[in-house]
């Protein structure tokens, strides 16, 4: 079923929206506009196997329609993946509003979106991500049931993912270094913003040696005094003695030139989309010995959190959840030595053999 389609150049030249689509075995997409609002928007469905496609809308002022489409068709296939490991009942999906937030944003646009969302009759439900507030949710919810994330409701989320993160780091540090303690473990988080944060309190809780970076430096400043964590330069934090190196800011810093210089044990943080190419860095990674955390896996305490709410399950519940990610990391990396396959590639395995498992119950007769 997730077979990945070789498409020719010349077909998607031809055909650029079906074609992709059927490269990743897209359920659905629609294609929303508004002269009156100003709409512009693109929902993808990727895959309702396990349950309505859940994810956050983003509002980007993107150069041109492929632009989004492609990014909207990357995002909501990789939502299949992490509520599918992640043990959730969801499917994937995700949405892209085309636009200048600053600019465009306003209470009818959003509301139209949320006409649009109806329309897909709860196959997809939303919430906020970059460029759209838990306020102009409240705008779509006038319009649509299906979206969470609602001021009073489940609130942030990133206590929930930063509690997954440090568990999988644990988890990590059981098999690396034959204890999951972290006192005295020298860790290095990247960015101490909304997760970040979060982090740093678990593991300078539990006596960690902890340095961190941000680029905002009245940020960086208060989190170090808070927790006594020492400051590092935004490049140095590749090259410090460190045990474990957790990105907590942008995606793609695992890659050529920081490999060169990383001297970890363990990469377990927050950021999406770690491994500037995957089956490169995954690969190199693993080579060096370095224990590798799959990103999608290990952050997914967010979107625990939105479940939460579709189900109206307690804040302890999305903890507990959260807290799953100990036992699932220790089960990708004992997979991946016993495979001598990269651990993202062992968790993609893992998350389609869930979909197809669940995908293949049948109804008695
Ligand atoms: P945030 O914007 O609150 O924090 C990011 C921090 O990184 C900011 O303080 C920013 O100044 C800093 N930063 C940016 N560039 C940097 C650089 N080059 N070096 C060091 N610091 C830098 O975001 P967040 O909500 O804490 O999320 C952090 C990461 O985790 C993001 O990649 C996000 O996509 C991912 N994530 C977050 C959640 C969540 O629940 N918030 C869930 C899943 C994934």
């Amino acid at each position: 079923m997730f077979e990945v389609k070789e498409i020719k150049e010349t077909a998607l030249a031809e055909n650029p929206v079906i074609e992709r689509m059927s490269q990743y075995n897209h359920e659905q997409l629609l294609f929303c506009n508004d002269n009156a609002t100003g709409l512009k928007a693109i929902i993808a469905v990727h895959n309702t196997t396990l349950g309505p496609a859940l994810s956050r809308t983003r509002m980007w002022a993107y150069n041109n329609e492929l632009e989004a489409l492609h990014d909207v068709l990357r995002l909501s296939r990789g939502m299949t993946y992490k509520n599918a490991i992640s043990g959730l009942n969801l499917g994937g999906g995700k949405a892209v509003i085309i636009g200048d937030a600053r600019k465009q944003k306003n209470e009818a646009l959003m509301r139209r979106f949320g006409k649009f969302v109806n329309s897909l009759a709860g196959k997809y439900i939303t919430a906020e991500d970059v460029g759209i507030s838990t306020a102009d949710m409240s705008y779509v919810k006038m319009e649509t049931d299906h979206v969470v994330g609602l001021p009073g409701k489940s609130g942030d989320p990133s206590p929930v993912t930063a509690y997954g993160v440090y568990m999988g780091m644990k988890a990590a540090a059981k098999l690396q270094f034959g204890s999951d303690s972290l006192s005295g473990k020298k860790i290095a988080v990247q960015g101490v913003g909304h997760v970040g944060e979060y982090l740093v309190e678990h593991l300078t809780k539990e006596g960690a040696k902890v340095s961190i970076s941000d680029i905002h430096e009245d940020t960086l400043q208060r989190v170090a005094k808070k927790y006594n964590a020492s400051v590092i330069g935004l490049e140095d934090i590749y090259s410090i003695d460190m045990d474990i190196y957790a990105p907590c800011a942008l995606g793609a810093t695992v890659n050529d030139d920081t490999l060169k210089k990383l001297k970890c044990s363990i990469i377990a943080g927050a950021a999406n989309n770690q491994l500037r190419n995957e089956a490169i860095h995954g690969e190199v990674v693993k080579d060096k010995g370095i224990m590798y955390v799959p990103d999608f896996m290990i952050n997914a305490g967010g979107v625990i959190n939105c479940y939460a709410e579709v189900k109206s399950f307690s804040a302890e519940w999305a903890m507990t959840k959260a807290e799953e990610i100990y036992n699932r990391t220790i089960s990708i990396i004992n997979r991946s030595k016993e495979s001598n396959i990269p651990t993202y590639k062992i968790a993609n395995t893992m998350a389609e053999e869930r979909i197809n498992a669940i995908g293949n119950i049948k109804l008695p007769m």
